[in-house]
């Protein structure tokens, strides 16, 4: 089947075309017919499969075709999206492929003015991409109006289920009318958040594809025992031995996002950081620099492991390993993407080892392990010389102090929840 085939609007198909795109991907072959027949779906598939598209290329059409008869003002489609550069990336797929339409889209998220929000809302939107914090107050002061909502979509549908931005949702589903079309979209999703999702909508479409492997095939991934004091050698080396390969590198917190940052500057390596400390324009410009490939090696937190779609990106480092199954799976699935390959490695220290084990039996098979023999572990931590400078040390020990107290009550927070 080619795009060509479908009955969308032209003007689609030729923006479909001018992206490259021949062929849908099996969660487009798959989601776009019910969704052009205005059904609920509830669609799993792997990382980098082109779960954006697939709702993009159907909605479009669907308000495409009403515009021309009803010419309603109001918002018709709204999507959430956990992070503003995501929310950011799917207006992007939106942009690009409304361009032959008369459908707009607009993309609203915090850690901005609301002004210029406000104005351009004013203006008339038909698609809007906003995360919840944003959202819910332009709701409650007027200036989002969601009464004439006719198609809702939560992508990275279970983590926007999920704890944090739940009660957000919910709160925000009484604000839409009853009568609408729901889509979820994700690449996990667990059975009491499935449930959950269910709960919100009628007689919903389940696709779901490869089920059985949540990790992305085109992805080659293993794990290394690497001790904490050792990590930073470890990763200092591989960045040194392929300086033009992207990568992208996870760590546990904004700390150690900054922390690692110094000690690959002592190694004469050059790395940016992207966290939730950084205000939006520092974001925005370390985004934009690696995903031009001006910079190599990013360093982020997991606010950049869900649904960022990079080009390139080669090589993904767990340098700590993340808290759950599914926060491995998008964390490694920011490479392997389209018809890329791309290869992930995660470090694991002994004190990461039980973590590692609930990982391995949660993803259904247990990540190949990666043996460095004693004579190259030596070696590669020998091989290191260290730039030190007292100031650095200091401002080290300053971090890992707080740190470690932001550790010590994660880890309570986990044994409560685990009760
Ligand atoms: P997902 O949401 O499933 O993780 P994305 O929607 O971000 O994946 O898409 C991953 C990549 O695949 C993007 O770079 C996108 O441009 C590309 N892509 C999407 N659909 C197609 C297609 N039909 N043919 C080729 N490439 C595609
Ligand atoms: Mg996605």
């Amino acid at each position: 089947m080619k795009f060509d085939e479908y009955s969308i609007s032209e003007g689609i198909k030729k923006s479909i075309a001018k992206q490259g795109f021949k062929k849908p991907t099996d969660i487009q072959y798959k989601s776009i017919p019910p969704i052009l027949r205005g059904e609920d779906v509830l669609a799993i598939a792997q990382t980098g499969t082109g779960k954006t598209a697939a709702f993009v290329i159907p909605i479009l059409h669907l308000l495409q075709v009403k515009k021309t008869v009803r010419k309603s003002a109001g918002i018709k489609c709204l999507v959430m999206a956990p992070t503003h550069e995501l929310a950011l990336q799917i207006n992007e797929v939106f942009v690009s492929l409304s361009k032959h339409t008369k459908v707009n889209s607009f993309c609203i998220h915090g850690g901005v003015e609301q002004d210029r929000q406000k104005e351009e809302l004013g203006k008339g939107v038909d698609v809007l991409i906003a995360t919840p914090g944003r959202l819910f107050d332009l709701v409650s002061q007027g200036d989002v109006v969601l009464k004439g909502l006719e198609i809702l979509v939560l992508d990275e549908a279970d983590h926007m289920l999920d704890l944090g931005f739940i009660k957000d949702i919910k709160d925000l589903m009484r604000h839409l009318p009853e009568r609408r079309q729901t889509l979820f979209f994700s690449a996990t999703i667990n059975e009491k958040i499935k449930k959950l999702a269910y709960s919100l909508v009628v007689n919903p479409i389940r696709i779901q594809i490869s089920p059985k492997d949540p990790v992305a095939k085109n992805i080659e991934h293993a794990v290394a025992s690497i001790e904490m004091d050792d990590k930073r050698f470890f990763l200092g080396n591989m960045l040194a031995e392929h300086p033009d390969r992207k990568t992208l590198v996870f760590v546990r917190t904004k700390v150690r996002a900054e922390r690692l940052k110094l000690a690959l500057e002592r190694q004469k390596i050059e790395a940016i950081t992207i966290h939730g400390d950084k205000d939006q324009k520092e974001r925005e410009s370390s985004m934009q620099a690696f995903r031009k490939g001006e910079q190599k090696t990013l360093i982020a937190t997991d606010i950049s492991a869900r649904g960022i779609d990079i080009p390139n990106v080669e090589f993904v480092v767990n340098y700590d390993l993340p808290e759950s199954a599914e926060q491995y799976v998008h964390r490694v699935g920011r490479t392997g993407r389209g018809r890329e390959k791309g290869q992930a490695l995660s470090f694991c220290a002994t004190e990461e080892v039980a973590l590692l084990e609930e990982i391995d039996q949660n993803l259904g098979k247990p990540i190949a392990r990666l043996e460095i023999s004693k004579k190259n572990y030596q070696m590669t931590k020998a091989s290191v010389t260290e730039n030190n400078n007292e100031e650095d040390w200091k401002s080290l020990m300053e971090h890992a102090a707080i740190e470690t107290e932001a550790w010590e009550k994660k880890k309570k927070k986990r044994k409560k929840n685990k009760k």
